[in-house]
């Protein structure tokens, strides 16, 4: 104690002293050196505090993670062109910032790759807040969402749960039914929006885009459409006419399993403010570090997805002449009703396919508890296969008529064909079987 009292004012003697004699080592400031401004030294607690000299020649090869929570202004002239729009720059990383920014326009130049699209994009801290957002951010109390039946379940929930209860009031129509959409449409002006997924989970139904895309237009309708599935390396709804594109980067687009995260990606200029208002008032922003590992998944997203496409087709076609499986779901097998509509639509088929255990519902757990390589994990688009029964998770609250209505059976199972070895993944199935 007593040695303590009589050592620290040596140290901080000592270090004083270093800092106010050396010249090359300086405090982060907006200025050069903080000694160039004030004459007397800077103590040893405030260089503790202040950040240090930044070496900001050098160039990183990789995105750096901006881990700032807001940005210095060389002048006050600088903040208050930048808070009023006329200058861009970054002020607090809730309404910006770099990392976030960097990794959302990439995202927005993939998916309207190869159009003479102008999109935007920003990230969100998860595909729910991305969804949430968008809505918000287009639609006004009174209008209406037509959309299908079989969507994520967290998107129907939020639909009637939370968008609904403030007005906004989804209509859940099959979208396949060209006649019904059309007539819906007529009769309904308030409806504003058409909310679509496709391929849809755990089946795989498909909807046709571009036909939903020019009948909204001929209506003034919006359109939007969940392509998590799919990614933009398979599907790109925007070259086929859809207004926006969300997803949840949590499964292919990161593709890791190691955050969660959202964006949402438009071209019409008068929406882009209401978006971007609500997300930052909101405040449903990404945070960098999520980004930062999303540009990580995005460097491998092209070697990643052929993978998965070609081992779900090869697991697709295994499973289809096994015989204790009734059904499989792929649209890469020419037996999916949709197998058509999927070549005219996507580039692959994707990773995701679902099958139905002959046996039924014992027997499907019985198998989900007998797989050893695979997780079962509820999530999907991870490198690593990941299998599910739906009417016992994802599916467990949808009431039981409805599920089966969608083709969940109890003995459904939906994998997540992972880019490992196809022999390790069959022969896990296989024994499980
Ligand atoms: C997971 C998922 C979501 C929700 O995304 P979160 O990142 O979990 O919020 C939405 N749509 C689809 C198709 C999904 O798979």
């Amino acid at each position: 104690m007593l040695s303590a009292i009589f050592i620290l004012p040596l140290l901080y003697n000592f270090f004083s002293k270093f800092f106010s004699n050396s010249k090359t080592i300086v405090l982060f400031s907006r200025f050069q050196t903080i000694s160039t401004v004030m004459s007397k030294k800077i103590s040893f607690q405030s260089t503790c505090v202040k950040e240090f000299q930044r070496n900001e020649s050098t160039k990183p090869h990789q995105l750096p993670l901006y881990a700032t929570s807001s940005f210095d202004f060389e002048k006050i002239e600088d903040g208050i062109d930048i808070f009023t729009g006329q200058k861009t720059g970054h002020v607090y990383s809730r309404y910006g910032n770099p990392t976030v920014d960097t990794v959302a326009n990439k995202l927005a130049h993939l998916e309207a790759y190869g159009t003479d699209l102008n999109p935007y994009g920003w990230l969100t801290s998860s595909g729910m807040s991305a969804i949430s957002t968008l809505v918000i951010g287009t639609l006004n109390q009174g209008d209406k969402i037509l959309t299908q039946g079989n969507l994520y379940g967290g998107t129907t929930e939020l639909f009637i749960k939370v968008l609904g209860s403030m007005g906004i009031q989804p209509i859940f129509i099959n979208l396949k039914d060209k006649e019904a959409v059309s007539h819906k449409l007529e009769e309904d002006s308030a409806i504003k929006m058409i909310y679509l997924e496709t391929p849809a989970n755990p089946t795989l139904a498909c909807i046709d885009i571009e036909w939903i895309a020019d009948l909204a237009k001929s209506k003034g309708v919006l359109t939007a459409i969940d392509n998590t599935f799919c990614t933009p390396l398979i599907q790109q709804p925007l070259a086929l006419g859809i207004d926006f594109v969300v997803h949840s980067t949590t499964k292919y687009i990161n593709g890791h399993g190691n955050s969660i995260a959202g964006v949402i990606i438009g071209h019409l200029e008068e929406y882009k403010k209401g978006i971007w208002t609500t997300l930052k008032l909101a405040g449903t922003n990404c945070n960098p570090w999520d980004a930062w590992l999303i540009n990580n998944g995005i460097k491998t997203l092209g070697l990643r997805m052929e993978r998965h496409c070609s081992n779900a087709q090869t697991l697709a076609e295994y499973l289809e002449q096994h015989e204790k499986v009734s059904l499989v779901n792929y649209t890469g097998l020419k037996s999916h009703p949709d197998h058509e509509l999927a070549k005219k639509q996507m580039k692959g088929h994707g990773g995701m396919l679902s099958f139905e255990i002959k046996a039924g519902k014992e027997a499907a757990l019985a198998f989900m508890n007998k797989v050893q390589f695979c997780s079962l994990a509820p999530t999907l688009g991870d490198v690593d296969t990941l299998i599910l029964h739906p009417a016992t998770s994802s599916h467990l609250n949808v009431d039981k008529e409805l599920r089966e209505a969608n083709g969940i059976s109890d003995g459904l199972i939906r994998v997540s064909v992972g880019i490992e070895d196809i022999n390790d993944i069959i022969s896990d199935i296989e024994q499980a079987l």
